[in-house]
Order: structure tokens, then C-alpha cells, then sequence
């Protein structure tokens, strides 16, 4: 990027919602305001603040960039809009996929730790607070995960507050990411809104990791919204013990995925437990029609940390009217659920819901393009590029579709440069058109990996004053390498 793009004086206000203004076209329709009226906001003067990177959405991603960006020197900000870090990783998923290589499926495959770095650091941290089970191997289902890593989720909101601070990052939580200061293809700052009122933040480099692509869209990149999954929601149940449950399985036969590893302090103990062919008259219809999963994961005695309810929106998961319809759906299935559970579930009589998650989770929003788009052949062959940032060896759609030899695959940077902006990455799942190739990248642990990638690259374009695609690789391998980035070639 030209150098003194950073210093033009020309702004222009980006407020790109809805999808509009963007320059990608929609695969759906995403409505625009009904009303024919209109009020024009007046213009107003907005205190500044100035940072070298700023980071979007403090989710699984998100956090990630931060505390690397921060461990880089870089003078960071984070834009949270709820009262936590953590995202999708503490609100909805079951297990966290995965630190390993597939080697149980594939015999004589070597076991392999392919995501280290600041991820592993912080599940090490996290399983020595006693709020995650760590990596045990998987007793049944090892076709489709070698280990089960199961998470505390408050304990890993507060460990996600302390490692920010250790980084010196400046955590904006309650803040909503409002709008974009764009200027020659360049962001020069964001808009913030917060009870202190709306705020300008300019900074040398930004990484959107929302999950749902806001800064990009703020910042008239090219995104689609392919709607292609299900969304879904999850709630802890407790007064429920996951060894009733498997209990309840197997009384029916229908015991699928099986993983023992510490709960309250306690090692060998049940700590996931799934479902496979469940057909118990009327429960399983049931269960099927508000789209219960019957899988569950837990760290704690008497408690399921997470059951989850799927549920696909009629409508589009950008547009607000269609994400309050879901909300309204999706409680009240979760309130199904868990009568279900407690009906048909001997030892569950008393169980209740303690926690549900604060909002919609989607599996995916809007779609960035990014200079590289990851396919298919590109996870399930292994294939490796000459500016790999991480690998990643997981796959969602094992045991149907599986990385080679139960190998790895690289993430190029290409893949994570945001098409048509100078200075900004994407991270997390915004990235990866085709759907199966999305079904690995999307993954938690892949995520938190893309976050360390583009925190790191950041901060070092922001240091070199330089937009992300004059950033040499040379300089950004090495620092992932000392940081404890693994790669494998
Ligand atoms: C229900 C569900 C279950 C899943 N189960 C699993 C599983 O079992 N295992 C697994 O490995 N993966 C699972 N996944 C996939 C994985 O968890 C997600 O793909 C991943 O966590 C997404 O991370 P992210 O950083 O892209 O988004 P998020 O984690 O959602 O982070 C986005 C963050 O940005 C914030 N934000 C959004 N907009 C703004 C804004 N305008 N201003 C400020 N902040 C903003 C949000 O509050 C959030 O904290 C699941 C996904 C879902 C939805």
C-alpha cells in the first residue's frame, strides 16, 4: 500500500448496512429499511482515539488476534459489543476442534499437535484453572475426532480478560463496531457506539473477526451470504449427569461417541457423550422436529455444558426481523428440549436450563472474498502453499470427508487478505466459499489459529507502516515460529 494513503485528509464516512452498499452481490435478498420516510442524521464532531491495530469482535477469533497483536507491541484495541471475550467457542459448540491430526483413524498415522501457539498456551492455562478437559483420546468416534478438548465456559471468559491484559490490549467491551473511515481502498478508522457515546478510532491496521464479516461490509468489501447452514443455539442443563445420560443410551443401544477425561478434578470420567441411531418412540420424532442434538459435552459433575438446538431461518441471518423470529423459535425449542430430556431421562427430574446462549450463533453470516478462496481439494488433499500461516487437520464432515493419511492442510495468508481493502484481514468463519471446505476451516480450533496469524500480521504491517499484501512472509513466519506457530514445511 502507498504510504501516504495512511495520511490523506479525504475520509469518507463508511456505513455499509445493510448489504447495499456492498460490491459483492447478495445469493439472497437482504430487505432494506421498509419505510419510505426518511431522517437525516446531522453531521457530528467525534472524540478520536488513536491505536496501530484494531481487532473487530473479541470472539473465538478475535481474541486471538488481540493477544497477538499486543504481544507484537502493537498498541491494540478490541471492539466487543457483549460484556465478554470468548464468542461462538463459549456459546455454543460442544468440543473444541481440534489441537490434533485425525491419527486414530488412519493406522500407523503419527499423533501429531498441529495447532500450537497461543491457542494450546491458553487451553494449558485453562485446563490448569480446572475449566477444560485438555486433549484425552476419544474412546468411540475416532473416525471423526482423535481427541475430546471440553471447556469450563465461564472459567475461559475470565481467563480470556486476564491473557488480554498480560497483552496490553485495550479491551472495549459493551461496544458495538458502527462504521468504517475509508479512504482510497484504505480504512483509516472505525466508528464505535458505547454508553460513552460514538467514538472515531483511527489505527494503521484492522482485522474484522465478527463473525459476521460487519467491519468488511462497513468497509465496501465484496461479501455474499450464502445462508447455508443451520443456526443454533445451546443451553447448559443442570441437575443432569452425563453418566444418566449414557445410562439413557445405552438402555436404547444407541451409544456413538464415548470420551473420558477429567471432570471436577476427577480423572477417567465421562466428559462427551453422543447418540447414534437413537430411535425411541416419540423422543427421538421429538427430538428431530426442534433439532435437539444428541451430543453433549460437560467438565463439571451434575451438569451438561452444552445440548444444542439447531434451527434454519426462513430468511437471512443479516437481517434483524428474521434474527428476532429465530430467537423467539429457538428459546422456545430449547425449552422442549430440556422437558424432553427431563421426561425421558431417568435421574434428569430435576434438571433445568442454568445457561443459554446470549444470541443467535450462526455457522456462517456474510462470506468475505479474500485474495485466496481454500477448496475442497485443498483440505482433503493436504495441500500446503509457500505462505502458510498455520496447519489445521480437522474436518466436520469426518468420517465422509477427511484430510489425506490423516495429515494437515496449510492456511495460506492469501486466504485471510480481504479482496479490494489494503489494510484489512478477515479471520474466523468468513472465510471459505464452498461448504465443504468450510466445514474445516470454520472450526473453533482453526479459528483461534487464524486469529494468532492475523494479529502477528498486523502488527507488523502496522509497525512497517504497510498495507497486508506489501507485508514479506519471511519476517511473519518467523514470528508465528517463535510464538510457537507449528508448521509442516
Ligand atoms: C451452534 C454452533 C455449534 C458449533 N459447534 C462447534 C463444535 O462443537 N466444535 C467446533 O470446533 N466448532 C463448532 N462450531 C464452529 C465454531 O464454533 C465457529 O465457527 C467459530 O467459533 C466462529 O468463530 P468466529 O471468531 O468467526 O466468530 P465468533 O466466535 O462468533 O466471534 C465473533 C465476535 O464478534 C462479536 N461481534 C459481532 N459483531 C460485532 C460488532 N459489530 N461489533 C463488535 N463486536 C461484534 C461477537 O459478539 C463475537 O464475540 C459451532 C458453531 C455454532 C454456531
Amino acid at each position: 500500500m502507498n504510504r501516504r494513503r495512511f495520511s490523506r485528509q479525504m475520509l469518507i464516512l463508511g456505513t455499509g448496512l445493510p448489504a447495499g452498499l456492498a460490491a459483492g452481490q447478495s445469493m439472497i435478498n437482504i430487505q432494506e429499511p421498509e419505510s419510505k420516510e426518511f431522517y437525516e442524521e446531522p453531521s457530528k464532531k467525534l472524540p478520536l482515539r488513536h491505536f496501530d491495530v484494531v481487532v473487530a469482535g473479541g470472539g473465538t477469533a478475535g481474541l486471538f488476534a488481540a493477544i497477538a497483536s499486543g504481544r507484537q507491541g502493537a498498541r491494540t484495541m478490541l471492539i466487543e459489543s457483549k460484556g465478554y471475550c470468548g464468542g461462538i467457542a463459549v456459546e455454543g459448540g460442544t468440543a473444541i476442534h481440534s489441537f490434533y491430526n485425525l491419527y486414530t483413524a488412519f493406522p500407523g498415522c503419527a499423533k501429531r499437535k498441529v495447532i500450537r501457539g497461543i491457542p494450546a498456551e491458553f487451553m494449558d492455562r485453562l485446563t490448569e484453572m480446572g475449566g477444560c478437559t485438555g486433549y484425552p483420546e476419544m474412546e468411540t468416534g475416532r473416525g471423526y475426532d482423535s481427541i475430546c478438548t471440553a471447556i469450563d465456559t465461564e472459567q475461559y471468559k475470565l481467563l480470556a480478560f486476564n491473557m488480554l491484559k498480560e497483552a496490553n490490549v485495550f479491551v472495549a467491551v459493551n461496544t458495538l463496531l458502527a462504521g468504517a473511515i475509508v479512504s482510497d481502498g484504505c480504512i483509516q478508522g472505525v466508528i464505535t457506539e458505547s454508553r460513552s457515546g460514538r467514538e472515531a478510532i483511527m489505527a494503521k491496521s484492522f482485522i474484522d473477526c465478527t463473525g459476521y464479516g460487519d467491519l468488511c461490509a462497513h468497509a465496501h468489501a465484496e461479501f455474499t451470504v450464502p445462508n447455508d447452514y443451520d443456526s443454533c443455539n445451546s443451553f447448559s442443563l443442570a441437575n443432569a449427569s452425563i453418566d444418566d445420560y449414557y445410562k439413557f443410551l445405552e438402555s436404547h443401544s444407541a451409544i456413538g461417541q464415548i470420551c473420558r477425561g477429567p471432570r471436577s478434578g476427577e480423572e477417567n470420567k465421562l466428559v462427551r457423550v453422543g447418540a447414534e441411531e437413537l430411535n425411541i418412540p416419540e423422543f427421538s420424532e421429538k427430538a428431530k422436529k426442534i433439532g435437539m442434538s444428541m451430543i453433549t459435552t460437560t467438565v463439571r459433575d451434575n451438569y451438561l455444558m452444552y445440548v444444542k438446538c439447531n434451527y434454519k431461518i426462513p430468511g437471512s441471518v443479516v437481517n434483524r426481523d428474521d434474527v428476532a423470529a429465530a430467537e423467539i423459535e429457538i428459546r422456545q425449542r430449547m425449552a422442549q428440549g430440556s422437558e424432553l430430556l427431563r421426561q425421558y431421562v431417568p435421574g434428569f427430574e430435576k434438571a433445568f436450563i442454568a445457561r443459554t446462549s446470549p444470541s443467535l450463533c450462526i455457522r456462517r453470516g456474510r462470506l468475505i472474498s479474500c485474495d485466496y478462496d481454500i477448496t475442497h481439494e485443498d483440505v482433503i488433499d493436504g495441500r500446503h502453499f509457500d505462505d502458510d500461516v498455520f496447519v489445521y487437520g480437522f474436518h466436520d464432515f469426518a468420517p465422509r470427508f477427511q484430510i489425506k493419511d490423516g495429515g494437515t492442510y496449510g492456511i495460506p495468508y492469501r486466504a485471510l487478505c480481504v479482496r479490494g481493502v489494503e489494510n484489512l484481514y478477515a479471520a474466523g468463519m468468513m472465510i471459505t466459499s464452498d461448504h465443504r471446505a468450510h466445514m474445516s476451516t470454520r472450526n473453533t480450533v482453526s479459528c483461534m489459529a487464524q486469529g494468532q496469524a492475523v494479529g502477528t500480521a498486523a502488527a507488523l504491517c502496522a509497525a512497517e507502516s504497510c498495507g497486508t499484501r506489501e507485508l514479506s512472509y519471511t519476517p511473519l513466519r518467523e514470528a508465528l515460529e517463535k510464538d510457537g506457530v507449528y508448521f509442516e514445511r
